[in-house]
């Protein structure tokens, strides 16, 4: 067998390795199925208890109450930015959205085919290198609904807490840092992360919602594009991903029964990140961090070195040193290491050594 890259892919990422091995054991037969996940029916027992199992570990880890649905959905986070406008916004209302990178800037394109919406701040003038204090949210006290993305994956800023926004409802895309620390769900309207990034493959969407606001959602959407009809049918309106699915039940496990739970997977992600923030911060400069020190995004560390061809370079030979996909996002350039839960701490040193010394090489 081929000896695995560490991998610092922002999306789809590397997965924990028990997770796959697990997956790997049972890809010919479930036991005492004589068939794969993959190829048996979503109504059959065995898929069935393998959805409400994923579905109970997911709300014992995150403390999930029965005020919740949780939602298994297609069309990854980007469906996610047209269905909650659609069924959360109102005719007549408006929508608040607080602009923090590339990923809220887009969801606030969709929001706009769908209704009235209000940038209630918005990091442009920075370049998206931090978030804002609660001082400078220019809020809508009757909005339908507040908006944010907990963690800008391209740019590598996350809010430490979820914004105050009162009594409106406050919604989360949470795509790439969900289950990356405790969260208090009970601040949430509606919180959704697409898989990909911290939580299982592409082609599933987890979305928590609150199930009052589930009366918000009109008839006449198109039946997919409903919460309401989702929550109805228990993520069975048709058939749902079912290897994705079953993929997020191992990771959720894996969380559970191996790492102990969010709050040691908080410290083991503070310790991972803070190492490559010392290695940029101790260069003298060599390496700068984009994100301001207050916003720095435990999930994705973005840097600059001095000039493009020294990125190039830095990219190329941790790549001849098995790191890979350490380039930043094609939107802003530079580096970006994605060190999601999966990314084990020993993966983390090897990058913040090779990150020593290119710069004692290249300085
Ligand atoms: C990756 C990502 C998305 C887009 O997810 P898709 O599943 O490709 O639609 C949206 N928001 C954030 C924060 C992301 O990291």
């Amino acid at each position: 067998m081929t000896e695995r890259i560490t991998n610092f892919s922002a999306g789809p990422a590397a997965l924990p390795l028990p997770v796959l091995e697990h997956a790997q054991r049972e890809l010919l037969s479930l036991p005492g199925v004589g068939a794969s996940v993959l190829e048996i029916s979503h109504r059959s027992k065995t898929f069935i208890e393998i959805m409400d199992r994923a579905e109970a570990d997911l709300r014992e880890l995150l403390g999930i109450s029965d005020d919740y649905q949780v939602l298994f959905l297609q069309g990854g986070s980007r469906l996610q930015f047209s269905m909650v406008p659609m069924n959360l916004l109102g005719e007549g209302q408006s929508a608040d959205y607080l602009v923090t990178g590339s990923w809220g800037k887009k969801a606030l394109a969709e929001a706009i085919k769908e209704g009235n919406t209000r940038v209630v701040w918005d990091g442009k003038s920075t370049g998206y290198d931090r978030l804002p204090t609660a001082d400078q949210l220019d809020l809508d006290p009757s909005a339908a609904y507040a908006y944010f993305t907990s963690n800008e994956t391209i740019q590598g800023v996350q809010f430490l807490d979820e914004p105050v926004v009162g009594d409106v409802p406050l919604v989360c895309d949470a795509s790439s840092d969900f289950m990356c620390r405790p969260l208090p769900i009970e601040k949430y309207g509606l919180v959704y992360a697409c898989a990909q990034k911290n939580a299982g493959p592409a082609g599933v969407t987890v979305v928590i919602v609150r199930k009052n606001l589930l009366e918000r959602s009109r008839d006449s959407l198109p039946g997919y594009l409903n919460y309401r009809e989702h929550a109805q049918h228990n993520s069975m309106y048709n058939t749902p991903p079912t290897f994705g699915i079953y993929m997020v039940g191992l990771v959720t496990k894996w969380l559970r029964e191996e790492i102990g739970g969010l709050a040691a997977m908080e410290i083991q992600n503070r310790a991972k990140s803070a190492m490559l923030y010392e290695a940029i911060d101790r260069s003298d400069g060599f390496y700068r961090g984009h994100a301001a020190t207050d916003s720095r995004s435990l999930m994705n560390v973005t840097f600059r070195l001095p000039g493009d061809q020294l990125e190039g370079k830095f990219v190329a030979d941790a790549g001849s040193a098995g790191l890979t996909s350490l380039k930043g996002h094609r939107s802003v350039g530079g580096i970006r290491a994605s060190i999601y839960n999966a990314m084990p701490v020993a993966g983390v040193e090897r990058l913040r050594d090779f990150m020593l010394e290119f710069c004692e090489a290249n300085r």
